[in-house]
């Protein structure tokens, strides 16, 4: 499932074909849309973002298009009507005099008026969004220190969306590897420096993704990789799906796990246990 950065991508890549554009054209797939149509058309598109996962389209008359990819939702942009073949299902089609934008097989599509969306039931639950320019390291700090938070595994926090949007199940792995910390360890049990550190990896590691199409690894490892043409799945992580691997900065194995279900990737020597690290 796409995660926070892949999702800012997808927002960016709208947002360039739609940003003040009106929708001549708007074709709805979903039965449970269809009275919106008359609240979409013809209107002018002010701005696309993303809110963890949700897109959000901003239009000119204060309403909102939220939509929810899910997993196997996705949006693709062409030239006006000329969209690729596909068997996917259409959900939305928005139409600009130059562009077509479509959403294919997502379910989770609705209107909000724009003032309102915080109301929007999955919205109304998110933690800020990890890769917005507001977020601050103190902020992110503060949120792992509340008493909210501060006693979750960081296994769990950071997938948590309510702690932080936009987190998903590769960016865990390799955050954690970043700062250092096993995921079995909760803020309460870490120090101010280890806060900080994780604090300033959650947002360096997420941002990072969304600079370079999803790579993780360090700025000096990503140059090295385009420069040599490596494969993007074998050069992109430090961890993430590449068990018995060797850990890029101390050759120990990577080991895979499970937590919350899915699973986690780590180096137990740069991760050590909450007991080895306070050793
Ligand atoms: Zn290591």
């Amino acid at each position: 499932m796409p995660e926070g950065p892949e999702i800012r991508r997808s927002a960016d890549e709208l947002n360039e074909a739609l940003q003040g554009q009106f929708l001549e054209r708007v074709e709805i797939g979903l039965p449970s849309l269809q009275p919106s149509h008359k609240d979409i058309v013809r209107q002018k598109v002010l701005k696309v973002t993303s809110w963890g996962k949700a897109m959000l389209i901003h239009l000119e008359n204060a309403l909102s298009i939220y939509s929810h990819n899910q997993l196997y939702g996705v949006w693709r942009v062409s030239a006006r009507d000329k969209q690729p073949e596909t068997s996917r299902s259409l959900r939305l089609g928005l139409h600009t005099a130059m562009h077509s934008a479509v959403l294919y097989s997502a379910s989770d599509i609705s209107v909000w008026p724009t003032q309102g969306l915080h109301q929007q039931p999955l919205l109304s639950k998110l933690g800020p969004d990890v890769l917005s320019d507001d977020l601050t390291i103190a902020q992110i700090k503060d949120r792992l220190s509340s008493p909210r938070f501060c006693k979750s595994k960081l296994s769990s926090l950071f997938l948590n969306q309510h702690f932080i949007a936009g987190i998903g199940n590769y960016l865990r792995s390799e955050i954690l590897f970043f700062a250092g910390l096993h995921p079995d360890v909760t803020p309460r049990q870490l120090s101010c420096e280890q806060l900080e550190l994780l604090a300033k990896a959650t947002q360096s590691v997420c941002l990072r993704s969304y600079a370079t199409g999803g790579y993780t690894v360090d700025e000096t490892r990503w140059r090295e990789a385009l420069r040599r043409n490596d494969d993007f799945e074998t050069s992109r992580f430090m961890v993430f799906d590449r068990e018995q691997l060797s850990c890029r900065e101390c050759s120990y194995p990577i080991e895979r796990i499970n937590r919350n279900g899915r699973r986690l990737y780590l180096c137990l020597s740069c991760q050590p246990s909450y007991s080895k690290a306070h050793r």
